[in-house]
């Protein structure tokens, strides 16, 4: 079975099309990168899987059911923001805690589960903290443990790492792909920085102007570019 199936997928807002015909398979475990240049959809089409937009015409399939009109909640996925979207209010282990709190599991599975993710990300030191009194770094870690607790078949990340500085998105990237090894879910992953798409996809989907351009593992369309575009996405030379 796949972990995604869009068929057709399309998403206008007003009579702008964002979105246009987008055909894609993202199998069970599977690790898929998403790049593309800014304003070509890439967000729009993690928010259609999300449920968080509606696609104007097509059809989203997570896990072998049609999720069209299913809220985000009920779809089996978690989404991580490249702006953490955490509460200011909440201390870490609150945040962590809040959707398992809304989807009215019992106390001892919010505790194991948050236990487990702060263990993981190694938040121990942080939980009774605020997120303003927390680095940026931290923040994000915070992020991915509210996604990990739910413990969705499909994680979406929406450029997780952008505003962190080089040496600790080069940590993140580094604990994100050791999480994908322990987890075995479905990633979907959206990025511009060429490192991050090259060493963390099985499968690298290639945006433009709402279209899928070219799909393929890193090392096919490093060697073989189906255009000037994906060679400038890749820093292939063709
Ligand atoms: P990316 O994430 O690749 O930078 P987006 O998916 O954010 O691109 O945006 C794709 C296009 O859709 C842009 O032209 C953007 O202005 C437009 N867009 C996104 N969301 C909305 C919205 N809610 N209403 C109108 N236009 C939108
Ligand atoms: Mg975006």
């Amino acid at each position: 079975m796949t972990a995604l199936t869009l068929t057709n997928v399309c998403k206008s807002f007003g009579n702008v099309e964002v979105l246009k015909d987008i055909n894609l398979t993202v199998e069970e475990g599977e690790f898929v990168v998403f790049v593309g240049p800014s304003g070509c959809g890439k967000s729009t089409l993690l928010r259609v899987i999300a449920g968080l937009e509606d696609a104007t015409s097509g059809t989203v399939d997570i896990g072998g059911t049609v999720m069209n009109h299913i809220p985000p909640a009920k779809r089996g996925i978690a989404m991580v923001f490249q702006s953490y979207a955490l509460y200011p209010h909440l201390t870490v282990r609150d945040n962590m805690a809040l959707g398992l709190k809304q989807e009215k599991q019992p106390k001892t599975v919010i505790d194991e589960r948050v236990g487990k993710a702060v263990e993981m990300l190694d938040l121990g030191a942080y939980v009774d903290r605020r997120p303003s009194d927390l680095s940026g770094g931290q923040r994000q870690r915070v992020a991915i443990g509210r996604a990990i607790v739910r413990e969705p078949k499909l994680f979406l990340f929406d450029e997780p790492l952008s505003n962190l500085d080089a040496a600790l998105r080069m940590n993140t990237r580094i604990e994100i792909a050791e999480l994908h090894r322990t987890l075995s879910a479905s990633m979907i992953y959206v990025t511009h920085d060429q490192t991050e798409a090259m060493t963390l996809a099985d499968k690298i989907v290639v945006l433009r102007d709402g279209q899928v351009e070219q799909v393929g593992s890193p090392m096919e369309l490093y060697n073989n570019p189906a255009n000037q575009f994906v060679a400038g996405f890749l820093g292939s030379p063709a």
